[in-house]
């Protein structure tokens, strides 16, 4: 028997929000979640239509969302200033950074991180406080992904992959403080694939191509593989073909649930990383 797969019943999720939105109205009549997706223009392919996906979908919840699109000359200064704005600006609960940054020139990519995902924010993650904080939208993904397998997540052995401060950091605090017992593993861990192998619940964001084999995998695990790998493929019209960081083939045959790439952990990104959008309680 091989693995269900997860993709996330993205309908289902849009209409929870839809009326989490409608609630917060009829409490506030003023109120309007506010949203802003910051791109800096990209020549990139396809960075332009997962905005368009991110508005739609934004604006069907009821969500009041813009796209700010910086030219490319924007400089990292001009960059961290519109972060900084919205930052300040209480008609906006969350933002969405782009990346790539496709600007002529130099912008580090880890200092807008950080001035998007503050410390303090990073903080209140790390210390549980979910309530009260913004949710990094891929690891918030990655959660609705792992509830919808129906499972328990307390007291569950997990194994997290990858340490970033946009995937694997704030996905251990998640499961963490969702009281799971978590692993979170590196560059430098020892045995990885030792570490795989106690995974209840395994969620991979290493951005190797298919490094994580079925023979690592628990039996009955559940997979989530966050990986975005793009290799060539002669027989795509693109040329290439995207792939994730789990050999999915021999994974989900020992996998209980397991997620595609593309399908699985990205469209649920689109909801965006927003305080509204969150209705997480530990427990
Ligand atoms: P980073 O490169 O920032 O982080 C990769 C992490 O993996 C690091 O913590 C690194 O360890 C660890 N790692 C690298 N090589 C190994 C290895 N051989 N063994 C164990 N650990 C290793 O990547 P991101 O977190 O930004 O992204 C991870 C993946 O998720 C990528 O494929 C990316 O495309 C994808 N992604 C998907 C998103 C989505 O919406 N689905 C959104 C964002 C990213 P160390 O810290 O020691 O260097």
């Amino acid at each position: 028997h091989s693995a269900d797969i997860v993709h996330g019943e993205q309908h289902q999720v849009r209409e929870r929000l839809k009326k989490n939105v409608e609630q917060m109205k009829s409490q506030d009549p003023n109120f309007r979640p506010g949203l802003v997706v910051l791109q800096v223009r990209a020549r990139v392919y396809d960075s332009s239509l997962y905005i368009s996906m991110k508005l739609k979908a934004a604006a069907e919840i009821g969500i009041n969302a813009t796209h700010l699109r910086l030219p490319r000359t924007a400089t990292e200064d001009e960059v961290l200033h519109s972060i900084t704005e919205v930052n300040e600006n209480s008609a906006i609960h969350g933002l969405i950074v782009q990346l790539p940054l496709d600007s002529i020139h130099k912008i580090d990519t880890e200092k807008v991180t950080n001035a998007a995902l503050t410390s303090i924010n990073a903080g209140k993650l790390s210390r549980g406080d979910l309530g009260d904080c913004f949710i990094p939208c891929t690891p918030n993904g990655c959660m609705e992904l792992i509830r919808q397998t129906g499972g328990y997540m307390a007291g569950k052995k997990t194994v997290v992959i990858g340490r970033s401060k946009i995937v694997g950091a704030p996905m251990h605090d998640l499961l963490l403080w969702n009281h799971a017992t978590v692993t979170t593993c590196h560059s430098k861990t020892a045995d990885l694939a030792a570490e795989v192998g106690r995974a209840d619940i395994l969620v991979v964001g290493l951005g190797k191509v298919e490094m994580v084999t079925g023979d690592w995998v628990k039996k009955g695990a559940v997979v989530i593989d966050c990986g975005i790998n793009h290799i060539l493929d002669g027989t795509r019209p693109s040329g290439k073909r995207e792939v994730g960081d789990v050999q999915y083939s021999s994974a989900k045959e020992q996998a209980g649930f397991i997620t595609l790439v593309p399908g699985g952990v990205e469209p649920m990104t689109e909801h965006g990383n927003s305080r509204f959008l969150e209705s997480h309680q530990p427990g």
